[in-house]
């Protein structure tokens, strides 16, 4: 993050940002403070209940009225993703940002252990998902012109460690799939496409992946915030093909 970046309150004003895992933990606070700033968020995830308390509490704030839009990302099929697209091309026309923040952390346990159910579930939910949603997306993020995409990692994503499994891979191949897509698209559409590794994070996901640890001691989602505004912020329209970390390193 740029030392002389600080988001400005209409930062992101009159952008359509599609958050997924908009529900909880890191999504929901993207969501709330995309909202915060302008956009006009559109909640994607799989408990509907989670997305319509952020619904209400970007209605309550008098931010840009949000959309809800319920997608079990591990059972979707590409015909699922077309109809997402008609209907953002419906109803907006185009898309500004696509944060994907969805993920499932799966077995922790050695490779040798991994069962290959979960294998798939991990790789699916975490990468495959994100292929689909985005390929059907394409088009219209290509229509906002100055589009930013946003794929979230992991520091197992950049360097393997033992009992992270299909968890570390799918955040390898996420590293991977944003250096191909962005040297495809920036130049083709000008859409930019980046990598975070938000860092640990008090979410449901980092107290799962370590009990024995005392949440309060890792920031909450809010406080990482200021690197996902900037990514989608105009203040990025140039930044391609770049992996971000929204905490110094442990
Ligand atoms: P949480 O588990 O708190 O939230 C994950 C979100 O993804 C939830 O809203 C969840 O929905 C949604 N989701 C999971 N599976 C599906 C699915 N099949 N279909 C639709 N939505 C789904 O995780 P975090 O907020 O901690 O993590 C967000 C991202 O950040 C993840 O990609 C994670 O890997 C990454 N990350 C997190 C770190 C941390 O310390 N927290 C560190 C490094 C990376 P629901 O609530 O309905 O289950």
């Amino acid at each position: 993050l740029p030392s002389d970046f600080s988001a400005a309150p209409e930062c992101l004003a009159g952008k359509i940002i599609l958050v997924t895992g908009a529900g909880d933990g890191i999504g929901r606070a993207a969501a709330l403070s995309f909202a915060k700033h302008g956009a006009t968020v559109i909640l994607l995830g799989r408990t509907v209940e989670k997305l319509e308390a952020v619904y209400d509490e970007i209605e309550a704030a008098g931010y840009p009225q949000a959309a809800i839009y319920p997608v079990h990302l591990r059972g979707a099929v590409m015909k699922d993703y077309e109809e997402l697209a008609n209907t953002i091309e419906r109803e907006f026309g185009r898309l500004d940002g696509l944060l994907h923040n969805a993920g499932i952390l799966g077995q922790r346990r050695t490779l040798t252990q991994t069962t290959v159910d979960s294998w798939d579930d991990v790789l699916h939910v975490n990468i495959t998902a994100a292929f689909m949603m985005t390929q059907a997306l394409l088009p219209m993020l290509a229509a906002a012109n100055s589009a930013s995409i946003v794929l979230t990692s992991s520091s197992v994503g950049r360097k393997g460690r033992a009992f992270w499994g299909a968890y570390a891979v799918s955040k390898f191949a996420t590293e991977g799939f944003m250096q191909v897509l962005a040297d495809e698209e920036f130049e083709l559409n000008n859409t930019r496409v980046n990598t975070i590794n938000p860092g640990a994070t008090q979410t449901v996901m980092r107290r799962t992946a370590y009990p024995g640890e005392n949440p309060q001691d890792n920031p909450l989602p809010d406080v990482i915030m200021p690197l996902y505004l900037y990514l989608m912020s105009d203040a990025s329209a140039k930044v391609n093909g770049q992996q971000f970390d929204a905490q110094p390193k442990d």
